[in-house]
């Protein structure tokens, strides 16, 4: 041991401390004290797979879940778990659970409040690869039923409620629409009718909306966008806010609230209070269905989270110059970006995202589809691929690319018609930026 108590004690926050530090603060500190074996200022990278047992007392109590510590990283990791810490200070929950990816976050989050015949509610504003979740894989594999819901029509989710509904599931800012949703009022459809609110903030982060403050209860991620930030590592993440009572409505969540008898009967709720969920996500989420995040993308993503709150200032600024640039272009014939002041989503925006509207937005060419393959092959700086929340910019046109199978009125409907593009503003020089797309929106007929 390197680092002495003393030091150990002064280097790192008390749960107070931590709790009142700044959001960019706890960007780069939270989770992360320093090593106290090495002194490693930065969280070592644990490439490793299993750990080694003190005892066959401390093994039998790792195994009940009566002891904390670290078996096989599939159940938990030192450096996963350094982010798992990051992410749930960022967010204000009790525990973080990282996966794979920000589809599998989805899955281990539903995985948990669901069983088989279960119903929930969604809406229809989320990104296509959510959709095909919630209409095929979901139902056809898990026997998972959701409810599409109009995003944006708040009786329409009060009026899909019923008995079975276990809860309701949105983008706050959807992916591509660029829709905000009311969360204060659906938050409170959510506690009315005795069910949770899930949020996807996958496209503010943490920096520009903070879910649970508005009364979500769990928020899940695409930790592979904005989080990590650079495009280098796949993964999502789910947070449990730890503010909804399982125990009240102990018959709706029985994973969460009745015995597990591969844990010696654990009941979940009873054991383990407002980290339940938290704590399943991990002893059974990740243990039987095998979605964890590896450690190297875990430690990509603590770096990359380092400079959320600089890279989502600049994202969010050139977005609205970017926004502003095409309103006024020729070429163009629409913009959808919330911040832009004549959105209709622009008093919504204020309230639930005041420092900005995040950068990934869609416009619409004038020239059809055969401009929009003219722009998407023309662009240089920017980037023709399937991501977004990259420092790059990087460009899509929908319907000659993800949305291609799809028939001409599914595209439409999917916001993916043939004079879409879909763009996420980087954080290169705005000029720069500007320069491309002015030389990629020359095509003439
Ligand atoms: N949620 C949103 C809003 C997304 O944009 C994406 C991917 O684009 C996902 C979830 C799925 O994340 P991943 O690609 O990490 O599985």
């Amino acid at each position: 041991m390197i680092l002495s108590k003393e030091t150990q004690e002064r280097q790192s926050f008390n749960k107070e401390e931590a709790e009142n530090l700044h959001i960019e603060t706890k960007a780069i500190h939270a989770g992360t004290p320093p090593c106290p074996v090495t002194g490693a200022v930065v969280q070592p990278l644990h490439q490793v797979a299993s750990y080694v047992f003190d005892s066959a007392e401390h093994a039998a109590g790792l195994f009940d879940l009566s002891k904390p510590g670290y078996v096989y990283s599939r159940i938990n990791n030192p450096t996963v778990s350094a982010l798992e810490k990051r992410l749930a200070a960022l967010d204000g929950g009790v525990g973080a659970t990282c996966t794979p990816s920000g589809h599998a976050a989805q899955l281990l989050a539903f995985y948990t409040l669901l069983s088989s015949g279960d119903q929930y509610i969604a809406s229809n504003r989320l990104y296509g690869g959510s959709v095909s979740q919630i209409k095929s894989s979901f139902p056809a594999g898990f026997g998972w039923n959701g409810v599409m819901v109009q995003a944006e029509d708040i009786d329409a989710y009060k009026k899909a409620l019923t008995e079975e509904t276990k809860f309701i599931f949105l983008e706050v800012l959807a992916n591509p629409s660029g829709v905000i949703v009311d969360l204060e009022a659906v938050a409170r459809i959510a506690e009315d009718a005795g069910i949770p609110l899930i949020v996807d903030n996958t496209m503010p982060t943490p920096y520009l909306c903070k879910p649970l403050d508005f009364g979500a209860n769990i928020v899940t991620y695409s930790t592979t966008k904005y989080i990590s930030g650079h495009g280098t590592a796949m993964g999502g993440a789910v947070i449990d806010g730890g503010n909804f009572d399982w125990g009240k409505y102990a018959d709706k969540y029985p994973k969460l609230t009745g015995q597990d008898t591969c844990y010696k009967d654990t009941n979940f709720f009873e054991t383990f209070g407002n980290k339940a969920m938290f704590v399943h996500n991990h002893a059974v989420g990740l243990k039987d269905l095998g979605i964890c995040q590896q450690p190297m993308n875990a430690w990509l993503t603590l770096t990359g989270l380092e400079t959320l709150h600089l890279r989502m200032e600049r994202h969010c600024e050139n977005a609205l110059k970017v926004a502003q640039y095409l309103e006024q272009h020729e070429a163009v014939e629409w913009v959808s970006y919330a911040a832009l002041e004549n959105s209709p989503y622009k008093k919504l925006q204020e309230k639930y995202m005041p420092k900005g509207a995040s950068s990934l937005f869609s416009f619409g060419l004038k020239g059809g589809y055969d401009a929009g393959v003219y722009f998407v092959e023309h662009v240089k700086l920017a980037k023709h691929l399937a991501n977004l929340g990259d420092t790059r910019t990087l460009v899509i046109h929908p319907a000659s690319t993800t949305h291609s199978p799809l028939s001409e009125e599914h595209k439409i409907k999917a916001n993916a018609g043939p004079e879409v593009i879909r763009i996420s503003v980087g954080i290169e020089h705005i000029d720069d930026i500007i320069a491309d797309l002015d030389q990629a929106l020359s095509y003439k007929k």
